[in-house]
């Protein structure tokens, strides 16, 4: 049995992926924050990894912000951004990820930081990205994060001033932050504007919030995908309409029990998604702060769901489909995926 489980983890860690739900600043190796510490902060109360380890628990959403800001103020250089992509990308490239839609969120650094600007932070992250593609052939598109919070006006002039990284790096809008405080319906014109400039559009909705913040990202913002959608349950005909339409769900399962917009494994409704045909997928939001990673996300859903390896496959599969990449390029990752299952596939479970 113990055997069993350990092919099992290690094909889960070997099968390719697609990854289109996380943060940047969230997802940087403890290592490479810890040496950000040292370097920039000074801080005498972080010695080691464990310091650091302990500092991340949070017992409610209000302190993860609290515990995100207070780490991203150790993120101060413009080569500190282009090491955070290059890690990034690093660690998911051993996990096999072959392709990364990942957000970043400029305004959190440069109205602290006047040395920062967004396009400099922009620049930064795409040389990462370039170095990791060189280095570990990992293709990843960044997607701005305008933050609720910082308000529409503060969100369309990011969007102006990064509108030419579009096609070279940048290719999509995203909205993270207080959702409950900052519904969706403030954003109209700054999405609007978004996808009149060529940005591909996804909005976080139903995490903090109900169904009504979900249908108002559908409704209001015009999203194409949405940000966890954990909430979706409260209404069917929300559930109906996602289901019809096939509008992907970037679920990300352990951040919603970490942050504890969800009480439990019990109560998460990520398998009735996955049974009523929702297009669901599998991510891992802020792995470094949730303590996750891609390859413990699939595992979650087989380990507490009973996902089978066929239902493995399929969300596998949906977050080629659901991402933004053309349809050529999705048809070339169709084939890679495909060719990759079938190796391990013979790897771990023929003789
Ligand atoms: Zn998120």
């Amino acid at each position: 049995m113990i055997e069993l489980t350990n092919r099992l983890e290690q094909f889960i860690g070997e099968i390719p992926k697609v990854e289109l739900h996380l943060h940047l600043e969230g997802a940087v190796p403890l290592e490479t924050l810890f040496g950000f510490i040292q370097n920039r902060g000074n801080n005498k109360l972080i010695k080691n990894l464990e310091n650091l380890k302990k500092r991340l628990v949070y017992s409610n959403f209000t302190q993860f912000i609290k515990v995100w800001l207070w780490k991203n103020s150790f993120i101060t250089e413009y080569e500190d951004f282009e090491e955070l992509s290059y890690q990034v990308l690093k660690s998911l490239s051993q996990q096999n990820v072959k392709y990364v839609e990942a957000f970043y969120s400029p305004r959190d650094f440069t109205l602290r930081n006047r040395k920062l600007s967004a396009c400099g932070i922009t620049e930064s992250l795409i040389e990462g990205k370039k170095r990791a593609f060189d280095d570990f052939g990992i293709q990843s598109e960044l997607i701005v994060d305008i933050v609720r919070d910082y308000g529409p006006r503060m969100g369309m002039g990011l969007i102006k001033e990064l509108s030419g990284y579009l096609g070279r790096g940048l290719i999509g809008i995203g909205l993270g932050g207080s959702e409950k405080l900052f519904p969706a319906g403030f954003f109209t014109k700054v999405y609007q504007e978004a996808r009149d400039r060529g940005f591909r559009l996804t909005a976080h909705a139903g995490e903090a919030d109900g169904a009504k913040s979900i249908w108002a990202a559908l409704n209001e913002l015009g999203t194409e995908r949405i940000g966890h959608g954990l909430r979706a349950y409260e209404d069917p005909r929300l559930i109906d309409y996602l289901r019809g339409r096939q509008i992907p769900l970037e679920m990300c399962v352990v951040s919603n029990i970490k942050t504890q917009v969800c009480k439990s494994f019990k109560e998460h409704p990520v398998k009735n998604y996955f049974k009523e045909g929702l297009m669901v997928t599998v991510n891992s939001d802020d792995p470094s702060m949730f303590d996750t990673s891609i390859t413990d996300e699939y595992l979650v859903l087989i380990q507490k769901f009973g996902f089978s390896l066929a239902e493995i496959r399929k969300v596998n599969f949906n977050s080629i489909e659901a991402s933004f990449m053309t349809d050529e390029e999705k048809d070339v990752m169709r084939g890679t995926f495909n060719k990759e299952w079938e190796r391990l596939t013979s790897k771990y479970f023929e003789k």
